[in-house]
């Protein structure tokens, strides 16, 4: 494997995405940030390649696209062509619809920033704390609920990366620390290891958790260098990914196996979403083929009033109902936690059923 000694921020495109050499070389391309690097970048790009017409296309100035587009090529190979209502193209096409202007609909939902405590510490639970790691994701989900977020004001320079340490390290009711980001592991492996020995080096702090959806988008991301990494360490060491629908996972997505062989524990966290995975049967055939590769359902998340989000919500009864649809038809093990945030509570949320 190359070895890029960078350790900061995401990759630049080398290759544009419209490029017609680029789905060629993508297919021979083994390392992630080659594949990174490769990522549509413009709905134009992506629609063409999927064979839809370019028509819904938002102005190179429509305020949505300050989000911009971003979506990895394994990612669209998950989609079916010819289908302009494909769930995975429906999480990362922006579409006018996040123009509208909802008062209920806002920037910052979680109230996050009150929990900023300082650059790069998110400290919102007891016991644990998210460590934002980088500003950059593979692929930007329409959905987001912290596209909005300052995350300018969280791109951590060396020095308060090791302020953020030193927080954790002053707080020993701090037994894990989850990484989060942005993507952290946008971060390369060297990189992300740098950071896991700070971490260990906390003599309170016994388990790790990293959030990312870059194994579900570039299953490549999964190296044996970080398989090796996360079971050599003295921490109990969890993996959350992100997929939101079973066509999110191939078999290329073998790498989960590996992991879960290696002793990492490794779970997924969804987000319901009108038009995307708002039905019994994706979402239990998400459980179902999640399994297959080794993970868990964990959570799975009702969406927050994002602004720029209202067409994908749910609100807490369609959420509940489908719920205990799913309960029936579900081993208990493969149901994830439906949540919702509430800002200042002290933990997400579970929606009761009624019976
Ligand atoms: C979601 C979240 C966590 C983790 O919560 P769990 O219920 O332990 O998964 C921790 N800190 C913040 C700020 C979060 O948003
Ligand atoms: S990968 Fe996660 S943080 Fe990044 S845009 Fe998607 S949902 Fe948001």
């Amino acid at each position: 494997m190359r070895i890029i000694t960078r350790t900061e921020a995401p990759v630049e495109p080398t290759v544009s995405s419209t490029c017609s050499t680029a789905t060629a070389s993508y297919h021979e391309a083994q390392d992630w940030r080659q594949i990174l690097a490769q990522s549509f970048r413009s709905a134009d790009a992506l629609l063409g390649y999927l064979g839809l017409p370019d028509d819904g296309i938002l102005a190179p100035d429509h305020p949505a696209l300050a989000f911009p587009l971003l979506v990895p090529r394994p990612y669209a190979d998950g989609m079916t062509r010819g289908n302009p209502n494909d769930p995975l193209l429906r999480q990362v096409l922006p579409l006018a619809a996040e123009g509208l202007d909802d008062p209920a609909f806002v920037t910052d939902p979680l109230a996050e920033a009150a929990s900023n405590q300082q650059p790069g510490i998110l400290h919102k639970y007891q016991g644990r704390v998210l460590m934002l790691t980088t500003t950059g994701c593979a692929v930007n989900c329409r959905y987001c609920f912290r596209r909005h977020f300052a995350y300018e004001d969280n791109r951590l320079s060396r020095e308060q990366r090791l302020q953020a340490l030193d927080y954790i390290r002053q707080d020993d009711s701090i037994q894990e620390v989850i990484l989060s980001g942005g993507d952290p592991l946008m971060l390369q492996d060297d990189a992300l290891a740098t950071l896991i020995d700070g971490i260990e080096g906390i003599p309170h702090v016994t388990r790790l958790r990293i959030h990312s959806r870059l194994p579900v988008v570039i299953p490549q991301r999964i190296t044996s260098a970080l398989i090796q990494r996360l079971s050599d360490s003295r921490l109990n060491v969890c993996l959350v990914i992100h997929a939101n629908h079973a066509a999110e996972l191939t078999p290329a997505h073998e790498g989960l196996n590996r992991l879960h062989k290696a002793g990492i524990h490794v779970l997924n966290q969804s987000v319901l979403l009108k038009g995307v995975n708002d039905d019994l049967s994706i979402l239990s055939d998400l459980s179902n083929k999640l399994f297959t590769f080794g993970v868990l359902p964990y959570y799975l998340h009702l969406p927050d009033n994002v602004a720029g989000t209202q067409h994908y919500f749910v609100s807490d009864d369609e959420g509940r109902m489908l719920y205990r649809e799913l309960r029936k038809i579900l081993p208990g093990y493969l149901v994830p936690q439906l949540v919702r945030e509430i800002p200042g509570a002290p933990y997400k949320q579970p929606m009761m059923m009624s019976c």
